[in-house]
């Protein structure tokens, strides 16, 4: 008993179901009958004005984008002389860090010959220590001769005061030094230890003047040895300037071509800089001519509001890729740009057939008056048709159109050939339904199975 209860809801909300989508058309098409379809003369003036501004705005895109394109040859050439002149600029700072790698070596040599020079003179130093020493002992030892000398003349004295006056002519009557020492001697015998002490003075004496001697021919020695060092030190110096000198020429040339390169790059920027303003202007034009195509939009909207013509409403709609394997490649809604990738509403359904669409005959949805068949920057060879009721067809992207302005059609009746022109990836038929101007979802209109 449930079970049969359950499906009788269930197959009269199908039914309803059913009336309902088959209802809708007729509903919504129902709203305005019994009016003409007018376009006013002034209005048709109006959009013939527009159209004219749009192809002069056409032509002024073409224009602008020949001389980017042939700006795109200038950046080329330019880029490219850059990165010639970088090359010839590495070039030459690879030969550079040669030679600087040569120039840091031989820099290594003449510091390590520094170093022995270096040592060199300390030990000459420590041999003039040495010298100095010998010089003070010299000297002290002189003065120890000195003192003896001067104690022998106070005994003198007092054997001259106190002695026999024979004794003291003799003493002054001897022809040197050590006679008188010996006559000394013999006359008082207080002189022995006196003459042996300023001998042994004397020694050293001639002692240190051996080792002085002696000392100045190792600092000869030494001196030698550091003029041989500084000879070498003055070689690699030589050979150190030579490759100083081949490596500023190596820079002049590479300061030269890094000028060059500068000036090349700064003409780049304002070559850059040149495409960027043209680039924004196609953009300036492009937006004005969306501008315009609202403007006709608007009129058309206002001129189509309230009129209608009842015989092509009742036929209701037919999908205008005719053909069995037909589908919907994009549906009405939000959907992510297939160009940009950014998310964008899309106010229309694309249809392909899988057997491909270009050149497929496009069918017009319902009967109705031409009012456009041109080409657009986005929507490329289109064509909008107007079936009265404030209701209109747009079938964008043709690559060529077989229908005119004013011409009336018949349902079914093929308006052009599928393409791929204006903004798009690939070829399909980007259809759209306007009433009243306000862009709505097609599918409320009509369905695949209308083929
Ligand atoms: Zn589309």
């Amino acid at each position: 008993m449930k079970a049969d209860f359950m499906k009788k809801v269930l197959s009269l909300l199908m039914v309803f179901s059913i009336m309902a989508a088959s209802f809708i058309i007729p509903v919504a098409f129902a709203s305005s009958v019994n009016e003409e379809t007018t376009i006013s003369k002034e209005d048709e003036e109006k959009i013939e004005n527009i159209r004219d501004q749009q192809a002069a705005l056409e032509d002024k895109i073409k224009e602008t984008e020949d001389k980017l394109n042939a700006l795109k040859g200038d950046i080329a050439k330019q880029e490219a002389y850059v990165s010639e002149l970088t090359g010839q600029i590495d070039n030459y700072q690879s030969k550079i860090d040669v030679l600087n790698k040569n120039i840091s070596s031989l820099q290594g040599n003449i510091d390590s010959v520094q170093s022995q020079i270096n040592t060199l003179d300390k030990e000459i130093e420590s041999i003039e220590a040495d010298i100095n020493h010998n010089q003070i002992e010299t000297i002290n030892t002189q003065q120890e001769i000195e003192d003896v000398y001067s104690d022998l003349k106070e005994r003198l004295c007092e054997i001259y005061m106190y002695g026999s006056a024979s004794t003291v002519e003799m003493l002054l009557g001897c022809e040197n030094f050590s006679s008188f020492l010996i006559l000394l001697e013999l006359t008082s015998g207080i002189a022995e230890n006196d003459s042996a002490m300023i001998d042994t003075l004397n020694d050293r004496i001639a002692q240190i003047a051996v080792l002085t001697e002696e000392y100045n021919l190792m600092i000869e020695d030494i001196e030698v040895k550091k003029d041989e060092h500084k000879k070498q030190i003055a070689v690699l110096e030589e050979k150190q300037s030579e490759i100083e000198a081949s490596r500023s020429e190596l820079q002049a040339s590479q300061d030269k071509i890094t000028d060059l390169q500068s000036t090349a790059m700064n003409k780049l920027d304002s070559l850059d800089k040149q495409s960027d303003a043209y680039k924004k202007l196609v953009k300036k034009y492009e937006d004005e001519q969306a501008a315009f195509d609202r403007e006709i939009e608007k009129i058309l909207a206002n001129a189509s509001h309230g009129s209608g013509d009842v015989e092509t409403v009742e036929d209701g709609f037919i999908w205008p890729l005719q053909y069995s394997d037909v589908y919907i490649s994009s549906y009405f809604g939000g959907r992510n740009d297939p160009i940009t990738g950014k998310y964008k509403t899309h106010y229309a359904v694309d249809t392909c057939c899988w057997s491909g669409t270009l050149g497929k005959n496009v069918s017009a949805a319902a009967s109705g008056t031409v009012i456009t068949a041109t080409r657009h920057s986005m929507y490329g060879y289109y064509v909008i048709i107007d079936h009265g009721n404030g209701i209109a067809t747009l079938y964008a992207h043709n690559s060529k159109l077989l229908v005119s302005e004013g011409q009336k059609v018949k349902q079914g009746q093929t308006i052009s050939y599928a393409g791929a022109t204006g903004y798009v990836k690939g070829a399909h038929v980007h259809f759209e339904v306007r009433v009243n101007g306000q862009k709505v979802n097609p599918l409320n209109y009509v369905s695949l199975n209308s083929r």
